[in-house]
């Protein structure tokens, strides 16, 4: 599988602002932020996109989930943040490295654009 600039940034091969780091986890603040809070929690296994991950990612994929609501309580943001996850490029996937956005500090329309 192809190598994108996530899998540099776990290999520490290129700077991030991390903020979370765990055996199977890492969670840096995008460097175009949308939100106040604006952090990607992506898996260090490189997954392209949600559909590519099978039956023996469930645990990762609740991990992933755990590591956000972690992530949001640091960040003091844990009773309101949106978790998004675009999967495919039509649906605004721009790197091929599965990853969740964690969004808050701001009020959020529905539905999304
Ligand atoms: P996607 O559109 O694939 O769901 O989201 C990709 C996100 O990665 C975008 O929000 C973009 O700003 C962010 N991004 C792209 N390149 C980098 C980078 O080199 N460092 C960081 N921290 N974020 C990046």
């Amino acid at each position: 599988m192809s190598e994108t600039i996530f899998t540099k940034i776990i290999n520490k091969e290129i700077p991030a602002d991390v903020v979370y780091e765990d055996d199977l986890c890492l969670a840096f603040r995008d460097i175009n932020p949308q939100a106040p809070v604006h952090i990607l929690i992506i898996p260090k296994k490189n997954m392209p996109r949600l559909n590519d991950a099978g039956e023996a990612d469930e645990g990762l994929l609740g991990h992933l989930m755990l590591a956000a609501h972690k992530v949001a309580a640091r960040e003091g943001v844990a009773d309101a943040f949106r978790l998004v996850l675009n999967n495919g490029a039509a649906a605004g996937q721009e790197i091929f490295h599965m990853h969740f956005h964690l969004l808050a500090g701001r009020s959020f329309a529905w539905p999304p654009g």
